[in-house]
């Protein structure tokens, strides 16, 4: 088998931890697989190299700043390959550039383009397990490039799919995906599998294990995911295609706190209205999440939306100069998002009825709703996100 480890910065903290890899690699070379390792940058390194450029300036260039964050991930493949000579197992060291990866121009947040796994796969057939440094590739000039912030697990994903890999285990310290954030509820339950549009949404809704970008990837190349911990020789969770797995109604909860609400009263019911509206704060690159219009009255409608905490100034200094066209506004940056998530709610009816009753019974009152194919979200007052949390999770029995 083939099979592709990455272990994110927590995993590679210190030369410990990076022995504690080393164990891992080393027992799955000796249980026969061929093994190819991405590595993050230690923790906190990268930020630390952030920090020493911006002694000199706030705005230093993207060109350089990838020539700078990339050494960060060389270090531990460095490290990590030495690490395993020392104990006798044949290893090499690559960069992004030596493992043929080729990116597009975009400085710190560069998409990859191609893989050409030749040298790669020339190392395996040596016999060599190859240490590869995650986050990098090279453009068509030869510049370093980087893939944005977490974007070893995508050098990982991508390398995986490129040389066919039968599976690619994704290493951090926590053992997999639960069924809400434990910090919240203590009972919440480690998943065995989850499809990957559902990771997608736990992911993106905050559920920080995968870099949202690397789960698209999976999906879209079928590559099999495995979230593990470095730390513990549990299971881990299986990231897979949904025909794959049982089927199950509701597999997660979450909680959004980055979320402020906007509501504007009275809005002059035209043709043209929205576009104005969120061309503005497109162009402001404010990022709009929940969007609500109510049917209008005597030409004038209510429109509701939210946006991250950072945005809230400035989408209100937006919305002022729309002054003539509403008649009220109203901001509010105490409130959060809960959303149900489960892949059973496109064959079940009922998920949201029972969502919207739990709040009923906590007597909690929903600002907001929107739903799709498998999520209902909810705005409600901050202060209430966590009995939210624990309450839809008891309610969907996801202790069980
Ligand atoms: N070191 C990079 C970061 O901190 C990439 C990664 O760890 O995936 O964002
Ligand atoms: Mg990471």
């Amino acid at each position: 088998m083939l099979v592709v480890h990455k272990y994110g910065g927590t995993s590679v903290g210190d030369v410990e931890r990076i022995e504690n890899v080393t164990n891992r690699v080393a027992k799955a070379r000796e249980e026969g697989h061929d093994v190819v390792v991405v590595v993050s940058a230690m923790s906190g390194e990268t930020n630390k190299l952030i920090g020493y450029a911006e002694h000199f300036t706030s705005t230093p260039a993207k060109k350089e700043m990838d020539m700078l964050l990339s050494s960060g991930e060389r270090v531990t493949a460095a490290l990590l390959s030495i690490s395993l000579q020392a104990r006798g197992y044949d290893a090499t060291a690559l960069t992004g550039r030596q493992a043929g990866i080729v990116t597009d121009d975009k400085h710190t947040f560069a998409r990859i383009e191609s893989i050409d796994p030749t040298a790669i796969k020339n190392a395996i057939k040596e016999g060599k397990i190859v240490i590869v440094a995650g986050f990098q590739g090279i453009n068509k000039n030869g510049a370093v490039t980087t893939l944005g912030r977490g974007g070893s697990d995508l050098s990982a994903v991508a390398l995986a799919a490129s040389l066919n890999a039968d599976q690619c285990e994704i290493y951090s310290d926590v053992d997999g995906i639960y069924t809400t954030d434990p910090r919240i509820e203590p009972k919440a339950k480690k998943l065995d599998t989850i499809s990957y549009d559902e990771m997608l949404e736990l992911s993106s809704l905050g559920a920080k294990v995968l870099q949202n970008r690397s789960v698209e990837l999976a999906k879209k190349l079928n590559v099999k995911l495995y979230a593990k911990s470095s730390f513990s020789d549990n299971e881990g969770t299986l990231i897979a295609e949904e025909s794959s797995m049982e089927a199950v109604l509701v597999s997660g909860i979450v909680l959004d706190k980055n979320q402020a609400r906007v509501t504007l009263r009275g809005v002059s019911d035209r043709p043209g209205i929205a576009a104005e509206i969120f061309s503005k704060l497109a162009e402001a690159e404010i990022n709009v999440d929940m969007i609500i219009q109510n049917m209008s009255e005597n030409g004038l409608t209510n429109l509701g939306f939210t946006v991250p905490h950072s945005e809230h100034e400035n989408a209100k200094k937006l919305m002022e100069s729309f002054n003539h066209d509403i008649e009220g506004m109203d901001f509010d940056e105490h409130v959060c998002k809960v959303s149900v998530v489960g892949v059973g709610m496109k064959s079940h009816s009922g998920v949201a009825a029972t969502a919207f009753t739990t709040m009923a019974e906590n007597n909690i009152n929903i600002q907001m709703i929107s739903t799709s194919e498998i999520k209902v979200s909810m705005v409600i007052d901050e202060k209430y996100g966590e009995l939210a949390i624990r309450s839809l999770h008891q309610a969907y029995e996801l202790d069980k």
